[in-house]
């Protein structure tokens, strides 16, 4: 561990440079403050800075200052608001480890309310530590491996928890060895069994996973797993393959797993088992993005994105969507977002009618298609999915001027795009959802923006 930067993030009054400071005098790393670079490099106080700079112009010099910080071992403490930019926590990540420390507000009030630095809201300073805490603590618990709260210690005290935590607290080693008896028990690759029973002791790598019942197919892993490599992340993603949401999150304390992408049969089931469910999450009713910190576990749903994002500069009325289960309902909320109305039109008609009652839309079957004149078609059912020759409406339906969006990525030119090509439609693959809510969910899950191109050259 002495060989990775100790990299400490959170909001002003935490702690940061005293404790830095401390785990300096303690280890016998180097220390460098960002704020105190900042200083440094510009002859400038912080306060003029913003003055003369705007807190745009602060911004940049930070991320100037942190690209130029060196990637060995050393403690980094870093001004509040460098997670702001996800460049910034890219930078932070390499070879380190990240610590998020937190306080009670009030206890951040009475530790700078008296300081010179410039309000960024306007507020009384309680107000604006309330607010901006609120703001960016999923950008901190997104950038943090590991979270300690300083609200009742010394920076000595903090500094000896932090010390403790990354040499003994990340995972408890016979925890993670019945994880990973009940992970090699599955079909995973016999590769896969190696590496586990290799890390399966080692306090410093976090996990990650696919979970789901089955999810042996997904591709996740070798896409994570590279990422990870090219971002210098002491992580591994692997496949949880499980029956039971409930049983497989009770295994999960202190086994240091962070994050879980979560597929079929999960998405909906796991919600009751989650401490907090974000609202775009909680109105489609499903969650496909678990991120883990002390215990609590944050949901999230990215498949929209994966949706929404292909759309861009997509207009017009009617989107029909065909299917009603998890990917539709993400579907009919990007297309919602997007200013369209949605059609479901489903199989069974009353499951249809249940997803359309959270969103008013108009239902009916999938042999209904010729009644509406939709400028968008979205399949969200698996017609299409593997060998299977089928489209799931026919292709005498498609005409030049629609656009239709197929969510089933494998094969990636689908019978149903091959007919709307052929038809004079626009399209757009499944490959794309899948590209969009991957950039999406790694981002919660480390903090990283990831370029969607690359994830498209990884895929190919
Ligand atoms: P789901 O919850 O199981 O829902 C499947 C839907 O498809 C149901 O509405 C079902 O209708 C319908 N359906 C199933 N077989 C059908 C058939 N033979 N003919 C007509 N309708 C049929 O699954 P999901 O999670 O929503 O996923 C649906 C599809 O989306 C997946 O198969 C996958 O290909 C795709 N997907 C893609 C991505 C991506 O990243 N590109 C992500 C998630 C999902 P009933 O209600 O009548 O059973």
């Amino acid at each position: 561990m002495a060989k990775r930067r100790i990299v400490l993030i959170g909001y002003r009054g935490t702690g940061k440079s005293s404790i830095g400071r401390a785990l300096s005098k303690k280890t016998g790393l180097g220390y460098l403050d960002t704020d105190q670079l900042i200083e440094d490099t510009t002859g400038k106080k912080i306060p003029q800075i913003f003055e003369s700079e705007g807190e745009a112009g602060f911004r940049d010099i930070e991320q100037h200052v942190i690209a130029r910080i060196p990637s060995g071992a050393g403690i980094i403490s870093t001004g509040g608001g460098a997670v702001i930019r996800p460049a910034n926590v890219q930078m932070l990540r390499m070879n380190s480890i990240v610590i998020l420390l937190t306080s009670d507000p009030d206890v951040i009030y009475q530790r700078i309310h008296r300081t010179d630095r410039p309000s960024l809201t306007g507020l009384s300073p309680r107000e604006e530590i309330e607010q901006i805490l609120s703001e960016r603590m999923p950008l901190y618990r997104s950038a943090a491996d590991i979270v300690v709260d300083t609200s009742m210690t010394t920076a000595e005290e903090a500094a000896l928890r932090v010390l403790d935590k990354i040499e003994n607290g990340i995972c408890d080693p016979q925890k993670r060895r019945e994880l990973f008896a009940s992970v090699i028990k599955t079909d995973i690759p016999s590769g896969e069994k190696i590496h586990l029973k290799r890390i399966s002791d080692d306090r410093d790598i976090f996990l990650y996973g696919i979970f789901g019942y089955p999810c042996m197919h997904s591709k996740s892993p070798g896409i994570y797993n590279r990422l990870f490599a090219d971002y210098g992340m002491p992580a591994h993603y692997t496949w949880f393959e499980h029956p039971d949401p409930g049983a497989f999150l009770q295994s999960l304390p202190n086994t240091g797993v962070r994050g879980l992408s979560v597929t079929i049969p999960h998405k909906e089931a796991i919600l009751p088992y989650l401490d907090e469910i974000k609202h775009d999450a909680e109105s489609i009713g499903a969650v496909n993005t678990v991120l883990i910190q002390e215990e609590e576990k944050f949901g999230f749903n990215t498949d929209w994105k994966g949706i929404y994002r292909p759309l861009e500069g997509t207009e017009g009325d009617t989107a029909v969507i065909l299917g009603a289960g998890g990917a539709a309902a993400a579907a009919v909320y990007a297309v919602s977002m997007r200013g369209f109305t949605p059609v479901i039109l489903n199989r069974n008609r009353d499951r249809a009618g249940h997803l359309a009652r959270k969103t008013g839309a108009e239902t009916g079957v999938l042999e209904d298609i010729g009644k509406f004149h939709p400028d968008l078609v979205i399949n969200a059912t698996p017609v299409g999915m593997g060998s299977d020759p089928n489209t799931p409406i026919p292709p005498s339906v498609l005409h030049p001027g629609m656009k239709v969006f197929d969510l089933v990525y494998t094969p990636r030119d689908t019978p149903l795009l091959q007919a709307a090509l052929a038809a004079g439609c626009s399209v757009i693959p499944g490959t794309e959802m899948f590209i969009h809510q991957l950039a999406e969910q790694f981002r919660i899950l480390t903090g990283i923006e990831t370029p969607v191109f690359r994830l498209r050259e990884m895929l190919a």
